[in-house]
């Protein structure tokens, strides 16, 4: 793993969200991003050379959705850089912890993605996201 790529955090609402952290941060969203698969609406904010995503949940049967329901808005999962996403899948999996999505897919910011179950890593979501290169 390289460094982390960036810190999720769930919100109820993106709208409201979008203006409470710009005015924390000083500074606007640079990009808002559908995930249809995922049932997500996100937005991305830059501070220096870290990012931090904004998730709301676009659908009751969200990720984000059941997130909130059980725990209310906050820091949902961690995202680490990596280059060749695979292989660590493999690695990790190799070393007892549990991929819920062993075959990357299509995440936002143009990203392939994996997430590790919290459950294995000490109750913390962990992405794993790898640059799609053009
Ligand atoms: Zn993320």
């Amino acid at each position: 793993m390289n460094k982390i790529e960036h810190i999720g955090i769930a919100v109820k609402s993106l709208n409201e969200s979008n203006q409470l952290f710009s005015k924390l941060f000083g500074k606007t969203h640079y990009k808002i991003e559908e995930v249809e698969s995922e049932g997500v609406k996100t937005s991305f904010f830059k501070i220096g050379e870290n990012k931090i995503e904004l998730l709301q949940a676009i659908k009751s049967d969200s990720p984000i959705a059941k997130f909130i329901d059980k725990k209310g808005e906050g820091i949902h999962h961690i995202a680490f850089d990596v280059d060749d996403i695979e292989a660590e899948i493999m690695r990790l999996k190799n070393d007892g912890f549990i991929v819920l999505n062993e075959t990357p897919k299509q995440g936002a910011d143009n990203k392939l993605v994996a997430f590790l179950h919290p459950k294995s890593s000490n109750g913390v979501l962990i992405e794993l996201c790898q640059e799609i290169k053009k």
